[in-house]
Parts: C-alpha cells; structure tokens; sequence
C-alpha cells in the first residue's frame, strides 16, 4: 500500500478512498438534521501514529468518529456564531486544493492559482468600489487581515517606530484588534476606543475629542478602524462620515467588513454598507456568510503598491516574475499559503450573482422575521441591518440576566437550538446569526417560541 498516489498509473486505491470517504460525508450531512448543532458527546480515535501504518479501512472508521463528535453547522438550529455550512461546490474546491498542493508562495509553484488570487481580489475591489489602482491578497482569517491593515497603515504613515502612534476603532470593535496591539508591540493605550452610540455605530463626535486628545498629548494618529457589521448585533458604523474625517486628517481608513463585506456585491444589498469603498484598506471574510470553507479571508486595498511596500522582502529563491506584479508571498505576513481562493471563486462561480444575492437577502429576511416574533414587551433586542440579533429580557439585573442566559442557552441546545451567548455591555445576551440556509420559518417559530417563554 503506497501511501503515495501514482505519477504513472490511475491509482485505484487513492480513487476508491475518495469514494469512500466523499460517501461518508454526504451520509454525515445528511444525518445532521436528526443530530442536534452540538454533539452529546465524543471519543476520539487513536491520537498518535501507531508503529506500523493503519490500513484504509481502520482510517475511515477512525476519521468517522472524529466526524461524529463535530459541530453540524449544516443542522438547522445551528446559529450561534458567524459559521455557516460550505457550499457544495467549494467543498470540491477544498478537496482539489488539497490534492494539488500548490502553493501561493511563489507564483512558479501555483501558475494559474496566483493569477486567479490576483483577479479574483480585483473583482472584488471592483465590485465594492476600491479603484483602478487596488488589489488584495487572501489570508487565513479576518483577524490576519485585520493585523495585516494595521501594519501596513503604520508603515504608510511613517510612524512604523513610533512607540506612541496611536489607532482608533469602535468600542464595538472585534477582539483581533486588541491582539493586533499585542503582536505590534504597542501599548493597550495605542488603540484608542471610541465610543458608540445607542445603535451600537461609532460616535463621529468621539472620534473628534478622540484625535483633539491624542495631539494634545503630542501622539500621532495611523489608522481608523470602522467596523461594517460588529460582532455582536451587525452595526455598520457611518462610513462615509468616518471616510471624510481620514481624508481631513490624513489618516488611514481600515474597514473591518469582515461581517458586512459581503453585502456590498450585490446592488440590492450594496445600500447597508455605503461607503465601503472609500477605504484605504478593507477585510472581507466570505466564510463567515457566503458558505465558502474556512479560512477564507481577503485584504483589500485601494492601492495595491502599499502591500507589497510593507511586505516585500524579495525572495531570492525564486524566480522572478514578470509586469510589476509581486509573489504572493511579497503581500502579506503568510510565506507559504494554500489557494484558499480556489475554494471562493468556486463557490462564487457555482452561485453566481443571483445565488450570491440570495444568500444575502434571505439571511436578512430570517433576521427580520425572529426580529418580529421575539416579544418585544419581554426582551430588549439589539441588532443592527445584517442578519444577525441579540436579546436580554428588559429588566433584569445583570446578574439574573447571566442566568437566564445560561439556563436558556442550555435549554434551547437540549431542543437542538444552539446560540451563543456574548457580554454586551454590562450584561450577558443570547445571540442568533441567520446566516444558515437550512433554517426556516418554522425552525424561527418554534425557537421564539421557548425564547419568549424563557423568562417566567
Ligand atoms: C470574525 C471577525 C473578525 C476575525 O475574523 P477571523 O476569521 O475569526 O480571524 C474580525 N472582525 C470582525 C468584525 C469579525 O466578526
């Protein structure tokens, strides 16, 4: 048993392997609605490499628990978190990625792959309205991307060794940003909140206190953060208000769309983010909506020069590629890289424009429809124009509202409802993400229904 394909021969055993394993995942999607998000409990297999290797049959029994004791995102109460199920095409994607191994390093090792990254990120920046002069470049997650912007708008700046520069993001802003701080050598205090207003969108009036401040302290400014679609309720802060302060003040302007993003590719959704495109760099996260597998994350610029000035060291070991195009490896933090973008243009080209806006529309409908059938008399609900909602019962202290949280967080996963449970404020909320296609109506009905019984 060659653990290797054959460069010669059809190999029959890898072709009989794929079969087999293709199998068992379809029968594990199809089991997912009769299991619950979570699994009741699991083993695992055997951890470490045994003397001798195990044959192909041991293999799949011992990956089958492993499937057993995973998430079901496919599971119609899975809506916790910003993870969809993959679409069907991008698994493909995913599995001939894999087999070709190719890598975005250097473009003599992905020919075509590098040169669909390059175009696919264009379409992209044309799509959300970046410019002629911008480009992207895929990373393994938002908050890659989000690091990425960040040194690159210090480095822009000039302020790369300045140990007092200092960014501004939202009080609402995501977490990666905090480890931003931490991986860049900065102080907590180089992030600068600024406060939100009662919708959860970034107050433009802090931001002009925020930066009076700092200069008064002799610091200088490098980037503003706005957030298109926080984490916890979908807030879009005001982009093009933020957009004319960075172009005043000659700061750089990051948008974190990590959630959002998405809904500027489709005209009918386009108006809820406004604005994308006057950002000097933009994350935009197509496996936290649109289905494609993680990791899939891109980092778009309006100028794609400024990657590759921040992040090209030459790379003497390969050859060099014509045009003033740059290795992959020359535009971000990543060296070596899989062609994650093989999976999204799949994914993008199986769904086409309408199979994207679609997916867009109906997560918004499934928000708005919980949205009217929480009872309002009961809970505060917080959310923003996205798909995403979160509720505290009205009244409560915080402390009751941390245990009807988990009490009700517990009940709803023993009704195969599984939300997440964020602190918000000072109190702790559930939370429900629509982005899950196999959610419908009913399913929302049947989950108000216990949500709204939850506090008596
Ligand atoms: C999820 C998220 C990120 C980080 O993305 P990862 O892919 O999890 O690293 C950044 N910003 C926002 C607003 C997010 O919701």
């Amino acid at each position: 048993m060659d653990p290797f394909a054959s460069p010669h021969n059809l190999d029959t055993e890898l072709r009989s392997l794929l079969a087999q394993a293709s199998s068992n995942l379809c029968d594990w999607f199809a089991d997912s609605a009769s299991q619950g998000p979570m699994p009741d409990s699991f083993s695992l297999p055997e951890v470490y490499p045994a003397k001798e290797g195990i044959s192909n049959k041991v293999l799949l029994s011992e990956l089958q628990s492993l499937m057993n004791g995973s998430y079901r995102p496919l599971h119609p109460g899975s809506l916790a978190h910003l993870d969809p199920p993959p679409l069907s095409a991008s698994i493909v994607g995913e599995l001939i990625c894999a087999g070709l191994n190719n890598n975005l390093l250097a473009d003599e090792l992905s020919p075509s792959l590098s040169s669909l990254e390059r175009k696919l990120c264009k379409w992209f920046c044309h799509k959300l309205g970046l410019g002629d002069l911008s480009g992207g470049v895929a990373a393994s997650g938002g908050s890659l991307s989000n690091l990425m912007a960040l040194v690159m708008a210090r480095n822009i700046s000039g302020l790369e060794s300045d140990p007092n520069a200092v960014f501004f993001a939202s009080d609402d802003c995501h977490v990666s940003f905090s480890k931003a701080l931490r991986i860049m050598g900065l102080k907590q205090e180089s992030l600068q909140k600024i406060s939100t207003d009662e919708n959860g969108k970034l107050k433009i009036s802090s931001l002009h206190t925020t930066l009076n401040k700092i200069k008064s302290q002799g610091k200088k400014c490098f980037a503003v953060v706005a957030t298109a679609g926080t984490t916890v309720r979908g807030s879009i802060d005001p982009l093009f208000e933020i957009a004319q302060f960075c172009k005043k003040e000659n700061v750089w302007l990051h948008v974190d769309g990590a959630i959002g993003g998405v809904f500027g590719l489709s005209e009918k959704t386009s108006e809820i983010v406004q604005g994308l495109g006057s950002a000097d760099s933009l994350t935009i996260n197509p496996q936290k909506l649109l289905g494609i597998p993680k990791t899939s994350s891109l980092l778009l610029v309006a100028n794609k020069k400024h990657l590759s000035s921040t992040f090209s060291t030459g790379l003497p070991y390969a050859e060099p590629i014509t045009g003033d195009d740059f290795h992959g490896g020359e535009l971000g933090i990543q060296g070596t890289r899989s062609a994650e973008t093989l999976k999204l243009w799949i994914g993008l080209r199986k769904l086409g424009e309408q199979g994207i806006e679609k997916i867009l529309l109906d997560s918004i409908k499934r928000r708005c429809y919980l949205e009217s059938i929480i009872d309002s008399s009961k809970f505060k609900i917080i959310s923003g124009p996205l798909h995403l909602l979160a509720f505290t019962p009205i009244n409560y202290s915080s402390s009751q509202a941390s245990d009807w949280s988990i009490k009700t967080r517990n009940f709803l996963l023993a009704n195969k409802f599984m939300l997440s449970r964020p602190m918000y404020g000072d109190r702790y909320y559930l939370k429900a993400v629509l982005g899950n296609p196999s959610t419908k109506f009913d399913d929302l009905e049947t989950l108000s229904n216990i949500i709204n019984h939850s506090t008596s």
